[in-house]
């Protein structure tokens, strides 16, 4: 009796949600910082800068899809914050001329979500979920029959009582988005079939990016002016169109309106953001592994702890770029500085003999 109770309640659970869904728009729901960046996220490929290679595989991908009539494989996209998976990801829906559905790993909170969200889908949809590596193990074992064979199986009730539902799914393609790749478990990662690792852009690019939103934002944005913000964005679209905003700011109050070479200037200094485009916390970093532990290595924990800083902060937004920009190096016993960070903080590195 107990055992038949238990499987209604989860039964109800089920239609609960699904219903729920059902009453929700099922095209991308915009997230927060959508509202604020709506008019500066590309919508279509030719307006996406760089990553050329990626879009020159995808355009193909799309339109060898859209012969055959078939969802896109599964993607996945994986890059530091800011770089464009979110957009890149609402832009192969556009392409695709079908819905996307956002989420990301941690708001799924049980396979009942997941499986609302899944059967609410249309045929060839797109359900893009960003920080796949934070799904929770239980919802994640949905995912894996859902991916190959558009079906889910939901456990109705407990026990020797338990009940399996199949249910059948509208072909559709997921797009995974992480910021740690390392993080995603081989079954998932294997579901994959196609693989994207974003770039850093280049100070070109990023130049192109602000000439771009000026433009959609009505700001005069002078050749010099975008070339000084491009070189200092940390490779980043996002934190391009953060340096525009904030450097508009400064313009409209303190100068003549016009982002130019020495407003970027004035306004950089004000943000803390050195000539090669580290902030606060970057160079908070660099000086920790100089000063408190003579050049390293240490490793992130005891890193992370010195700072009182989020251990994730700094692997997932700080170290890519002062990795690539060549000011520290990892090693098996932890994170190095190199003789470029020395020369950034103007500090001598003493040798022990
Ligand atoms: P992620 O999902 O990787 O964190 P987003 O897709 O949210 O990054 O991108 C952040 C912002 O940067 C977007 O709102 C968009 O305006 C801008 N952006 C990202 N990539 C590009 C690009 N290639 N060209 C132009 N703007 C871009």
């Amino acid at each position: 009796m107990r055992g038949a109770r238990c499987q209604l309640n989860h039964l109800f659970a089920l239609l609960y949600n699904l219903f729920k869904m059902r009453t929700e728009r099922i095209s991308g729901l915009p997230l927060e910082e959508d509202v604020v960046f709506t008019t500066l996220r590309p919508a279509r490929l030719d307006e996406f800068i760089g990553q050329n290679e990626i879009k020159e595989k995808l355009r193909i991908y799309i339109a060898a899809t859209q012969r055959r009539n078939e969802p896109l494989d599964h993607v996945m996209l994986h890059s530091p914050p800011g770089l464009g998976k979110t957009t890149l990801a609402r832009i192969i829906a556009t392409e695709m001329g079908v819905n996307v559905r956002v989420s990301s790993g941690p708001a799924i909170e049980k396979a009942g979500d997941l499986a609302a969200i899944l059967t609410n889908l249309k045929p060839r949809d797109i359900f893009f979920i960003d920080e796949i590596h934070r799904l929770r193990r239980n919802v994640e074992e949905i995912l894996y029959p859902a991916m190959e064979d558009y079906k889910i199986d939901i456990i109705l009730g407990e026990g020797p009582n338990a009940q399996s539902l199949r249910i059948d799914l509208p072909p559709f393609t997921l797009i995974g988005a992480t910021t740690r790749a390392g993080l995603i478990s081989a079954p998932l990662r294997d579901r994959f079939e196609v693989s994207f690792r974003l770039n850093f852009y280049s100070p070109e690019e990023l130049r192109a990016i602000i000439i771009r939103a000026g433009k959609l934002l009505g700001i005069e944005v002078t050749p010099e002016g975008a070339e000084e913000l491009a070189k200092r964005a940390r490779g980043t679209p996002r934190i391009a169109n953060r340096l525009l905003r904030r450097t508009r700011d400064y313009a409209q109050v303190k100068g003549e309106g016009e982002v130019d070479l020495k407003t970027a200037k004035q306004s950089l200094q004000m943000l803390e953001i050195d000539e090669v485009g580290l902030d606060r916390l970057d160079r908070a970093v660099l000086e920790a592994i100089v000063s408190k532990f003579n050049g390293g290595p240490v490793g992130l924990e005891t890193l992370a702890a010195a700072l009182s800083e989020e251990k994730d902060t700094i692997s997932d937004v700080v170290e890519p770029y002062l990795l690539k920009e060549g000011f520290i190096k990892r090693t098996p016993q932890g994170r190095v500085a190199t003789e470029r960070a020395y020369t950034h903080l103007g500090k001598e590195r003493t040798r022990l003999i």
